[in-house]
């Protein structure tokens, strides 16, 4: 039987696509549309991207049973991935508000597909739905209760497909129902965050209203003090727009050591580059901070997870974020501690209490797996 889902990734300027094949759950076919809308690029809009991809859908002659759509913001309307219905399309255009760099160009993927694919299912698979089990304690902001009752205005979390994702593959390893386990998990890409997983639903997560908060990532700053705005108004007479491309797009790694890329980061601490061994020591020491924060939070911990190109990549990451917690019964075996990984491996020491785990993160996968459970 056909069982062949689309994963749309529909960004304000690219569209990523991959073709599952769940049957066997390989990947068919998959590839990158970038530059859309850009000047000099020939791809104007989403929908000559989309029509691109399904030429190429023809040529190979690719059936599509259903589509699948990444979708960033669920706002508290979304606690799973969704079928698309006029009536959903309509609730995510509230949530624009919220989201307002990616919810649009979401959407402009979703009423393309719909178009050049009339019959065939679509779902969307929220990056907030996972968090959604967050209790007030967790996800209230300590602003005036109006904000949170007329705006919305609450941490919500990102990620959340990959942290799920992640979190039962680490059960399955583990051999325990997810239900069972308190994780902490850590995705460290581009972007960064931390969850906290107590019997396997979320109860706290680093980020918040946006993908800003939390951790330390390529270009973004992570928690920060929320006086600092008023700060550089008055000394700088910045404003609100330099402010928000300054925190989104010149801070994090590459705001204290001048590059994003962790790789780069690494290759500049290693050639004796303060500022880059500063970038490197202060981006682990903030993961630390949240390893003890959500220890803290969970009480327990079975293990913790890493993820994300730097989690699954960088062996000196993982050492550096895990040093002196013999504590919290959390220590790494340096000689079990993998350069790069295809699949998890296990790397505490074996009076370790709590498991370090590496688990390759696919979102895309996910994301297929959840749309394939909308046809059954
Ligand atoms: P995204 O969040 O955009 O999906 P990725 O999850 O691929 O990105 O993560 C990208 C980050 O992973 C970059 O900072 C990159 O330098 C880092 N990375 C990839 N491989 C390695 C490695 N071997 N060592 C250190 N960092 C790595």
């Amino acid at each position: 039987m056909n069982l062949n889902i689309l994963v749309l990734n529909a960004g304000s300027s690219s569209l990523k696509y991959q073709v599952f094949d769940m049957n066997t759950q390989q990947v068919l076919m998959k590839g990158l549309i970038d530059r859309i809308g850009e000047a000099g690029s020939a791809t104007v809009h989403h929908q000559a991207a989309l029509e691109q991809i399904v030429a190429h859908l023809e040529r190979a002659q690719l059936p599509i049973r259903a589509i699948g759509h990444r979708a960033v913001h669920g706002g508290e309307a979304f606690h799973d991935a969704a079928l698309i219905t006029p009536d959903m399309i309509a609730v995510m255009r509230e949530m624009i508000p919220l989201a307002p760099l990616h919810n649009p160009a979401n959407l402009e993927g979703i009423e393309v597909a719909q178009r050049l694919f009339p019959n065939v299912p679509q779902v969307a698979v929220f990056d907030t739905a996972f968090h959604q089990t967050m209790p007030p304690v967790a996800y209230r902001y300590a602003l005036p209760a109006s904000l949170y009752e007329q705006q919305k205005v609450r941490r919500y979390g990102f990620h959340g497909t990959s942290h799920q994702y992640v979190a039962q593959q680490a059960a399955e390893y583990l051999g325990k129902p997810l239900r069972d386990l308190n994780l902490i998990t850590l995705h460290l890409g581009n972007g960064c965050s931390a969850t906290a997983i107590r019997q396997g639903k979320s109860v706290d997560t680093s980020m918040g209203l946006t993908p800003l908060e939390g951790l330390i990532m390529g270009t973004r700053c992570g928690d920060i003090d929320p006086a600092l705005h008023f700060f550089l108004a008055r000394q700088l007479k910045m404003s609100l727009t330099d402010l928000e491309t300054m925190l989104n797009k010149q801070s994090g790694l590459k705001g204290i050591c001048g590059v994003g890329d962790m790789r780069e980061v690494q290759r500049l601490a290693d050639q004796d580059n303060v500022d880059a061994q500063l970038a490197e020591a202060m981006f682990t020491y903030h993961v630390k901070k949240y390893i003890g924060a959500y220890y803290a939070v969970l009480g327990e911990v079975d293990a913790l997870i890493f993820t994300g190109g730097i989690g699954e990549n960088s062996a000196r990451i993982r050492a550096l974020s895990c040093d002196n917690l013999k504590g919290l019964g959390i220590e790494l075996d340096r000689s079990k501690n993998p350069v790069s990984t295809q699949g998890i491996i296990e790397c505490q020491t074996v009076t370790s209490r709590v498991k370090i785990l590496v688990v390759p993160t696919n979102e895309e996968l996910a994301i297929a797996r959840h749309t394939l459970s909308f046809l059954s």
